[in-house]
């Protein structure tokens, strides 16, 4: 899969994406991760990318030329439309549910904002979809386009050593997960939950479960509206609910 990142500042960007997991990832060649500076696609003289609104107000605003021949130059090289994504504070907010699809595509491109934003005109005319990382306003799209490459990444073949690290992780299976726990089995009092040393593989899945439940219900009881829920997880929940009440 190939993603490309449409910025005005693709170094902060690429300080990121060469590290860890996503930096041995894309060495390795199981994800293409680009960042394009969209000032080398200005045609203004003195190599600027923005102005000031129309109407007023404080801030600059990102103009269409740059933005539209650096998306233009990108599907020439690509020899296709990548599947264009604003990073948005008023696009709809990023779910694991999306992140599984669009680690489906081929080509996606990410276009970061950043001032004020861009010019309307040509987030109508080129962009596919709109994303916000929540309900708050940054100062630019870069870091959500990293947590967009990044959350997509992880899911790529090859990317983490399994397939069990995302799909056993909070939100795939529409559960937030268990607690874990490491070495030393004792620290400042605190011993590990005795069934994680017991090597009783059944015992120890269905712990993890109930915790899992446990948590849900208690930090985020409205997944459980949607999760696949079976007879022996209602059963549970509902003893919670009644040792509560
Ligand atoms: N004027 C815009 C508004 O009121 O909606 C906010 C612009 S914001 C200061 C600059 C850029 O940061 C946006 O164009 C967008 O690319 C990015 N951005 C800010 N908050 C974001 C969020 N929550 N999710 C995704 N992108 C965000």
């Amino acid at each position: 899969m190939r993603i490309d990142i449409l910025t005005l500042f693709p170094e902060m960007c690429l300080s990121v994406l060469g590290e860890s997991i996503i930096g041995r990832a894309r060495e390795n060649g199981h994800v293409e991760i680009n960042c394009i500076n969209i000032r080398d696609y200005t045609l203004d003289k003195h190599n600027r990318v923005d102005d000031a609104p129309y109407g007023g107000g404080t801030g600059m605003i990102m103009q269409t030329q740059p933005i539209y021949n650096c998306y233009k130059a990108l599907c020439d090289q690509i020899g296709a439309k990548p599947h264009l994504i604003y990073m948005s504070s008023q696009g709809k907010t990023l779910t694991q549910d999306r992140v599984k699809e669009l680690a489906k595509l081929e080509n996606v491109a990410l276009l970061c904002g950043h001032y004020e934003g861009i010019d309307q005109r040509v987030i109508d005319e080129i962009v596919d979809e709109e994303i916000s990382i929540g309900d708050y306003v940054l100062t630019g799209g870069e870091l959500p386009a990293l947590i967009v490459a990044d959350s997509i990444s992880r899911m790529l073949p090859g990317v983490l050593a399994n397939e069990d690290a995302f799909t056993l992780e909070s939100h795939y299976s529409g559960l937030l997960e268990h607690p874990q726990y490491t070495r030393p089995f004792e620290w400042h009092g605190e011993k590990v939950p005795e069934v994680l040393i017991s090597g009783h593989h059944a015992n120890i899945q269905k712990w993890q479960r109930e915790q899992s439940l446990k948590r849900t219900l208690e930090r985020r009881p409205d997944m459980l509206e949607k999760a696949e829920l079976t007879q022996k997880d209602k059963e549970y929940l509902d003893k919670l609910k009644n040792s509560k009440a």
